[in-house]
């Protein structure tokens, strides 16, 4: 069962791979991998489409926005080579998600451990703002992730973005009897179903993360309560 989970969600992962379904994304994922900053020069980017990543049985599935055009983009994993990811890893790996706090390339030896990272779009987008369109251009695989991993107890938006697709998703798939988006804030909680919650914290971007807006502090204690509910009965 596990490995058939793992070998279908491979065939969602590769079919978004291959994806080239915005122009617009795609000539600016392009775009940047061939004039990178002096930092990056001479590193060869993905420049492709970023699936989705993690364990297939997961508990606990993470809603980003879209990758970073010098870091995922880069990297070709999602949150890795850029300051949100150090974030991010850093939180995961505080509550026993993931297995050491850095992400920086991958092959660096980074596990996930009850969790599995998608995004609203897996294409970096020009100044980190997607379109309606690409929005909608890319919730089938988000929606086809969902559907594969029944399993998922908590569902995390980082960004009211990812909060909002979370939720469209999860109403498609009839896994919610709710009819309207619940409200996001930083620390936004819901209980969309029996089983599922769906839990929103500000993204770690550093327009929050340099002005103080989101805190160390107030980004563990989301990952402490994931924890928790994952862990209750
Ligand atoms: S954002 Fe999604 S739908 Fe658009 S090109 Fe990238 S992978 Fe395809």
């Amino acid at each position: 069962m596990e490995d058939k989970r793992a070998r279908d969600l491979a065939v969602v992962q590769s079919q978004v791979i291959a994806c080239r379904r915005c122009p617009r994304l795609v000539a600016w994922r392009e775009g940047v991998a061939q004039n990178p900053p002096l930092r990056y020069r001479g590193q060869e980017y993905w420049a492709k489409p970023l699936p989705g990543w993690g364990d297939a049985v997961a508990q606990l599935f993470i809603v980003g926005l879209a990758p970073a055009a010098h870091g995922g983009n880069r990297t070709g994993r999602v949150f890795t080579g850029d300051r949100s990811g150090d974030w991010l890893f850093r939180a995961l790996w505080k509550a026993g998600f993931a297995n050491q706090p850095l992400s920086v390339g991958v092959d660096d030896g980074l596990q996930l451990n009850n969790c599995y990272i998608a995004a609203t779009a897996r294409c970096a987008p020009p100044q980190n703002k997607l379109l309606p369109e690409e929005i909608a251009n890319c919730r089938p695989y988000l929606q086809r992730e969902l559907e594969l991993m029944p399993q998922t107890k908590v569902i995390l938006g980082l960004g009211k973005i990812g909060f909002d697709a979370a939720f469209d998703v999860m109403r498609a798939l009839g896994r919610t009897t709710w009819k309207a988006r619940p409200k996001f804030s930083h620390g936004a909680e819901a209980q969309i179903s029996e089983n599922v919650w769906l839990l929103g914290t500000y993204h770690p971007s550093q327009q929050n993360t340099f002005t103080g807006k989101l805190t160390e502090t107030m980004f563990d204690t989301v990952f402490a309560r994931a924890h928790e509910i994952i862990n209750s009965a």
